[in-house]
This record gives structure tokens, sequence and C-alpha cells, in this order.
């Protein structure tokens, strides 16, 4: 695939050739066949990244809020008319199905541009009055300050999606930004770059550089970047954290989960098993919010097992690009091996599997990284593929008896994304929604993120949010400013 060589950095407005002179090589997960050669940012252009960061941020972040929407929005505007060819290009690189990335991919980051474009004109600090019984009084006000150069490091399932996640609040408040993208999935990015130079954001608000851990880890501990937000696993967000801490800096992190979706006998049955099939099938499975484990109460056990398995077996494995295909590849040889792994061992500690549970090989499927979609039932909460994130396209049934039961399981794991419930019991749907450990919780749907609503994890899965305006309290500060219009109070006459 020659069109995407060699993929460059992005620094200071333009394409670059890493000074690294290194390069690394992506594949296509629906072929095994060579997709990049990458080009790999090594010190000196990370140093190159932060310094046109950090010269581009005091004019960027004295525009105003309204000039800078102007240009998030014409970032969006500029996004959404090259969809198909950007979604086509995800899916190149992701293996994700065409339908999908036409749909939601793209759409999803011009709908973030959009809305930060939105909000940047009213980021304002407050008034505080402090009376005046002693005299001339005071007041104080706040100001809401960006934090200067920000780093936002993605992982490889929503590769455009996540660079506007981090972009467009990063920049909607007056930071600048530095993003590196999975090494997975390093080509879309480059697109929101181009999307925003010629929008006319300045040179240098928004760089990429390419590469892994230690790129990333290099990013992290630079000592001219003042807040990291990354997307990953929580083994690396807990290093990268940790390393943050060296110079204390602002960390987003969205990490991993393990999250249920817990099915109450009043259910609308055909609308849980909608929702469990989005929370499990999506992306191939590759979605950090799904609800992997699906507790359904027993009296509905085989009325929703009846209604989902014809369901399953409609699904198309199959070539990415053909519009009829809903679950693509796997990311990767070894990710398939790992999911792979998950389901022996689901095999091995007593799980009854439903349905899939293998590679498929049929016809376009022949030499990509593709899994049929898996369902096991586990007799308790104690197996691994209970306990851990596979991601991948595996669901586990869990049976349980009452409300208490099932809210107590649900919350037995150190991750805490997210959690939907099915009921037609009003008092019991916000109940339980305010019981169970949760960043985000859905009621009677599915893995829906609207742009408009905060998204980010409790307990290990991660700290701060994306989206919506709660965003705005994680990439700017606020500054206390006390002014006194009287006498100076003092017991030194
Ligand atoms: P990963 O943790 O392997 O990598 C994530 C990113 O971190 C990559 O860009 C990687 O190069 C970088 N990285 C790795 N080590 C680093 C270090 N020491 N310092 C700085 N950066 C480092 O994750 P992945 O395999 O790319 O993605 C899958 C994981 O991401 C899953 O656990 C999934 O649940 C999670 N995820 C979370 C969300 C969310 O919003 N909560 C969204 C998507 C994916």
């Amino acid at each position: 695939m020659t069109t995407l060589d060699p993929i460059p950095l992005w620094i200071d407005g333009r394409p670059v050739d890493a000074r690294s002179g290194r390069t690394f090589a992506t594949e296509n997960p629906a072929t095994g066949k060579p997709l990049a050669t990458v080009q790999e940012a090594g010190p000196e252009d990370v140093d190159a990244a932060v310094a046109a960061a950090r010269a581009a941020f005091p004019a960027w972040s004295r525009m105003t809020g309204t000039e800078r929407g102007r240009i998030l929005h014409r970032a969006a505007q500029i996004l959404r008319e090259r969809n198909d060819s950007i979604a086509h290009l995800e899916v190149l690189d992701t293996g994700k199905p065409i339908s999908e990335a036409l749909a939601v991919d793209v759409a999803s980051g011009a709908d973030c541009l959009e809305f930060f474009a939105g909000v940047a004109p009213a980021i304002a600090g407050e008034h505080i009055d402090l009376g005046s019984s002693g005299g001339g009084g005071a007041f104080a006000y706040t100001r809401r300050e960006p934090l200067g150069v920000c780093v936002g490091i993605g992982a490889w399932n929503y590769p455009i999606q996540i660079a506007c996640w981090k972009a467009a609040p990063a920049l909607a408040c007056g930071n600048t930004m530095v993003f590196k993208p999975s090494e997975t999935t390093p080509v879309t990015a480059l697109e929101l770059a181009r999307a925003l130079a010629e929008a006319g954001a300045p040179a240098g608000v928004f760089n990429i550089v390419q590469g892994a851990a230690e790129t990333g880890r290099a990013l992290v501990e630079h000592p001219d970047v003042a807040k990291v937000s990354l997307t990953g696993s929580v083994p690396t967000g807990k290093r990268a954290m940790a390393a943050a801490a060296g110079t204390l800096k602002h960390v987003t992190m969205e990490l991993g989960g393990k999250s249920p979706l817990l099915v109450f006998e009043d259910a609308d049955i055909e609308n849980a098993v909608s929702a469990a099939l989005n929370a499990n099938f999506y992306t191939q499975g590759e979605i950090c919010s799904n609800g992997t484990r699906v507790f359904l109460q027993r009296r509905i056990r085989d009325a929703f097992v009846d209604a989902m398995m014809p369901r399953i077996q409609r699904m198309r494995v199959g070539h990415p690009l053909d519009p009829e295909t809903t679950i693509g590849a796997l990311i990767s040889k070894r990710h398939m091996e790992k999911v792979l792994g998950y389901v022996e061992s689901g095999l091995k500690e007593g799980a009854k599997l439903l349905c899939g549970g293998a590679r498929v090989t049929d016809g376009a499927c022949a030499d990509g990284w593709f899994v049929a979609p898996t369902v096991f039932e586990a007799p308790d909460d104690g197996l691994a593929i209970v306990r851990e994130e596979i991601f991948g396209p595996v669901m586990t049934l869990l049976v349980f008896d009452d409300e208490d039961e099932a809210v107590a399981r649900a919350n037995a794991t150190e991750f805490g994304l997210a959690a939907g419930l099915f009921t037609r019991d009003l008092a019991r749907a916000h109940r339980v929604a305010a019981r169970l450990e949760a960043g985000t919780v859905w009621i009677n749907d599915y893995n829906l993120t609207p742009i408009e609503m905060p998204f980010g994890g409790v307990k290990q899965s991660g700290l701060g949010r994306e989206n919506g305006l709660a965003a705005i309290e994680h990439y700017t500060q606020r500054k206390s400013v006390f002014v006194q219009l009287g006498d100076v109070a003092t017991p030194f006459t």
C-alpha cells in the first residue's frame, strides 16, 4: 500500500521526516499484509514537537474563544466532507467494518470538534463577592486558564475519534497539543492535523509524533508538558501516571474495563438483546466500555438466549471493506491469539460455549485475524473470562436471582468504566444506577457516548472525564485573583 508510505510526523504545521531516521511498519489486520511504513519519533523529534507546541501556545491561548471555536468548527466541516475517504483509511488500519466507520468514526470526531467549538467562547471564570462590612470591600474572581502543552496518547480501536476527543477540548481551552496515535493505527491522525491546518490553526497548535511506548514515555516525562491524556490499558495507564508524577503533570486516564450489563426479569427482552449484541460485537468487541458480563435474572435466561442466538447466526464475519460485513478483523495476530487464549481458558475453567469460539478463515477471511462472535455461559464469577478484559468478540452470560446479588456481583471488579441495566421498573432503574460503581451507566440501552455526556472511568478504569462540559475541568486550571477595595488590615501598626 504505497500510497500510505512513508507516514511523516506533523510538527509546526507541516509534515516532517523524523530526525531519528527510524521507521516502523504496520499491517492491514484483514489481510495480514504490510500496510504502511511510519517514521518513528526519537527524543529529538519529541523535543521538536513539544517546542513547536510551546512556541504556539502564547498566541493561541490569547485568541478569543470565538476565534478558536471558529477554527475547530471549520476543521469539523473538513472532516465531514472527507468522511468516506478517512473512513476507508480507518478500515485499512483497524480492520473494523466499513459500515461502522462510515457512520461513526469520523462523524463522532467531528461532533466533538463542533461541541467544543461551541463551548470555547463560553469558557469563563467566576466572580466571588467578599463583602464590604469592613469598609471598602473586596471581591475575588477566578480566571480559567489553559494548562499549556498537552500530550494526547491514543489506543488503536477508534484512532480518529480518540485524536478528536483529546484535541478538541484541549485546543478549545487554549492549550496546544502533541498527539501520539497508537503505533498500530498511525494513519488517520494526520487527517486531523491537515484539517486543523486548513481550517486556520496556526503552526504548532496541533502536532503529531509517531511511535510506541518509548515515544509515549518521552512525551510523558517531558518537562515542558503540562498534561497527559492517555487512552489505553490499565497497566499502561499506571505506568504513564507514575511517570507523569515525576513533574506533577495533570492526567486524564481513559483505561480498560470489564463492564456489567444487568437484565432484570421485567426487561424488554428484544431491546436487551440488541443492547447486549452492541455491547459485545460492535467493532468486533474491541471497545473499552463493552458490557462483557451479561447478568440475566434467572427467569428470563432462556427467553434471552432464544432471542439472541438467531441474531448472532445472522452476523456476517467478513472483509471489513465489504458493506455487508458486521464483524471485522481483530487488530493483530497477537491480539487474536490472546482472545483465542481466553476462549481456551473459558473452556478449561468450566464455562459452556454457546456459539463461536474459533478463528474464521473462510473466503475473504483467509489471511486476516478474524474470530467468530462467541458466547459463553459461566457457572460463577471466578473465571478469567469473567474477571479480565478480553477486548474481543466474547460475551459471557451469568445468571442471578435478585437485585442485591446482581449489584454486588457487578461491582466485584477492580474496573469501573461503564455498566448497563434493563428494566421497566423506574424506581429500580435509578436505584441500581446509583449503586453501580461505574463512570457511565446506561438505562435501557448500552454503549452510546453522545459528545454532550461526560465519559470516563472510576476505580482502575481511569481518572478524569472526556466529553461534555466536564472535559473543560481537565484542560484548564483556575487562578484566584483577590481584589482589595479598602485598606489593608494588619496588626503591624
Ligand atoms: P495500550 O495500553 O497498549 O497502549 C495505549 C497507548 O499508550 C499507545 O499509544 C501506546 O503506544 C502508549 N504507551 C504504551 N506504553 C506507554 C508508556 N509507558 N508511556 C506512555 N505511553 C505508552 O492500549 P491499546 O492496546 O492501544 O488499547 C487497548 C486498551 O485501551 C484496552 O485496555 C481498552 O479498554 C483501552 N481503551 C480505553 C478507552 C477509554 O476511553 N476508556 C477507549 C479505548 C480503549
